[in-house]
């Protein structure tokens, strides 16, 4: 599993659909102004293949990502998260 974080150059190499989906606002405290995005991706690759659960408990555990989105791309599952800078809470909605 790779990560990026936003500004990072690899973020330009990402399909361009999810370098359009942004983090809107903070469900849990309604701020709405610049999130650190973080984009993790996946390989697709069967023998790669992590399932449903895995990526929870990495996401939950490892990386202490409670809420987070996935996209599916050509080759890669991107699973995207940002964190809100005023309340701490993951449990953000993104938007294109
Ligand atoms: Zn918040």
């Amino acid at each position: 599993m790779r990560t990026w974080s936003k500004g990072s150059e690899e973020i330009n190499k990402l399909d361009d659909e999810i370098k359009s989906l942004l983090p809107i606002v903070c469900t849990n405290c309604d701020y709405r102004d610049n999130f650190n995005r973080r984009i993790f991706s996946i390989n697709l690759e069967p023998e790669n293949k992590l399932d449903e659960i895995q990526v929870k408990e990495i996401m939950n555990r490892k990386l202490k990502v409670m809420h987070f989105g996935t996209f599916v791309g050509e080759k890669e599952q991107y699973l995207t998260a940002a964190k809100c800078p005023k309340c701490n809470s993951d449990d953000v909605f993104w938007d294109y």
